[in-house]
C-alpha cells in the first residue's frame, strides 16, 4: 500500500554525522537507539551505523532491545539503560543485550547472575544512577557511565559533572568510561573519555553551536496534496478559522498532521519548499493547508516537502528537536535513500 506522507531519511547523512560525531575526539562512538531509532525506525538506523563501524548501541528497555539485538554484530555490545527490572530478567538472561544498572536493587539482582553488565553514577542529574558512594562490587562492569544534565548550554553544571565523573574514574582503573551524548561530544575530547553515546545529532539535531553546518539533515517530511481550492477574500482556514484571507487565495490540502507528528504548535508558522508556501491556519489531525497561490501547477496529488529544518522546526513549534523527532508517527512510508 502506498502511503499518502514519507519521511525521506538520508541514509548517508545518518553514517556521516556518526563519523562527524567520532572525530571530534579518540573515543568509540557508539549510538543512542532507543525510541525506535529517535522515530527513524531503529532496524534501519542500526543496520547502517553497524556496517559503518559503531559498534556500541543503546536503548531504553528490554523490548526495544529485543527488536534489534539480531542486528547488532558479533562482538558489538547492545545496553539497555534503563536497567533490569525484576520482570525482565528472564528476557535479560537469554538475551544478547547488558543492562545499564542503575540502583542498588539492580546490583544486587545482577550480581547474583555473574554476568557482565554497565553502571550509571549520577553526577548531579539526580535522574538515573547510583549514588558515587555505593558499593559495585562483585560486579562485571564493562563500562562506567554518567550522563550531563546542560551539555547543550554554557553552564558550570556541566564542569561540575565533569569532575566529578574524573573521580569516580580513578575508582574504577581498566573499566571503560562514557559521559558524553551529543552536546557533550561538542564540548571537546575531555568529555570523551573511552566511548560516547551521541543521540541527537546522528539524526540531524544541532545540540550545539559548535556542530551547526556539521551535522546533515536526516529526515524530510513529504505530503501529498488531497485537495486544490480556492478561496476569497473573507473566507477562513481550518478549525477555529484562526487564518482570515484578506485577498482570494488558492490552497492545497495536505495528508498531514498532529496525529502524524507535525504538530500543532506549526500552525500559522510552518512552510513547505522552502517557504515557498506558508502554512494557513490550525494543524489539524490528519490535514494541514497551506497557500500554493504562488504556483498554479501545483494540483492534487503532487507532493511537497515540509520545512523542517530541526533547530528552526524547533523554535517555531516550540517543541524540543527531540520531541519533533520522537513524535513522527506511524502512517509515513519511511523511505531510505
Ligand atoms: C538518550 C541518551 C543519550 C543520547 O543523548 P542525545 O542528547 O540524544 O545525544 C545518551 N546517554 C543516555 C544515558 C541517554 O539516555
Amino acid at each position: 500500500m502506498s502511503a499518502p506522507l514519507r519521511l525521506h531519511l538520508d541514509g548517508n547523512a545518518l553514517v556521516q554525522n556518526w563519523q562527524w560525531l567520532r572525530a571530534q575526539g579518540h573515543a568509540r562512538c557508539g549510538a543512542a537507539v532507543k525510541a525506535n531509532g529517535y522515530g527513524l525506525g531503529a532496524v534501519d538506523v542500526v543496520q547502517r551505523l553497524a556496517k559503518a563501524g559503531c559498534h556500541d548501541f543503546f536503548v531504553a528497555t528490554w523490548a526495544e532491545a529485543a527488536e534489534i539485538e539480531g542486528l547488532i554484530p558479533e562482538g558489538a555490545s547492545l545496553s539497555v539503560l534503563h536497567g533490569v527490572r525484576p520482570e525482565d530478567m528472564a528476557q535479560a538472561l537469554i538475551s544478547r543485550a547488558r543492562p545499564v544498572l542503575n540502583s542498588m536493587p539492580q546490583v544486587a539482582r545482577w550480581r547474583a547472575t555473574g554476568r557482565p553488565c554497565d553502571v550509571m553514577v549520577d553526577t548531579g542529574m539526580n535522574r538515573l544512577g547510583l549514588s558515587t558512594t555505593d558499593d559495585l562490587s562483585g560486579l562485571s562492569i564493562q563500562t562506567v557511565m554518567s550522563h550531563l544534565a546542560s551539555a547543550d548550554e554554557d553552564v558550570d553544571q556541566t564542569a561540575q559533572q565533569l569532575q566529578a565523573f574524573q573521580a569516580l574514574a580513578a575508582r574504577h582503573p581498566g573499566v571503560a568510561l562514557s559521559l558524553s551524548n551529543s552536546a557533550g561530544i561538542c564540548l571537546g575530547p575531555d568529555y570523551h573519555f573511552d566511548l560516547t553515546r551521541p543521540g541527537l545529532a546522528l539524526y540531524g539535531g544541532v545540540p550545539r553551536r559548535e556542530a551547526a553546518g556539521q551535522i546533515q539533515r536526516v529526515v524530510r517530511i513529504e505530503a501529498q496534496v488531497l485537495q486544490r481550492r480556492r478561496i476569497q477574500a473573507g473566507d477562513s482556514v481550518g478549525y477555529n478559522a484562526t487564518f482570515r484571507a484578506s485577498e482570494p487565495k488558492e490552497l492545497a490540502i495536505l495528508n498531514l498532521g498532529y496525529a502524524d507528528g507535525y504538530v500543532r504548535g506549526f500552525s500559522g508558522k510552518g512552510s513547505a519548499e522552502n517557504g515557498l508556501f506558508p502554512l494557513l491556519g490550525r494543524v489539524s489531525m490528519d490535514l494541514t493547508a497551506i497557500d500554493v497561490t504562488a504556483q498554479p501547477d501545483i494540483a492534487e496529488g503532487d507532493w511537497v516537502q515540509m520545512d523542517f529544518d530541526l533547530p528552526a522546526a524547533s523554535a517555531q513549534s516550540g517543541l524540543s528537536q527531540y520531541e519533533l523527532l520522537t513524535l513522527l508517527g506511524h502512517r509515513f512510508e519511511r523511505r531510505w535513500s
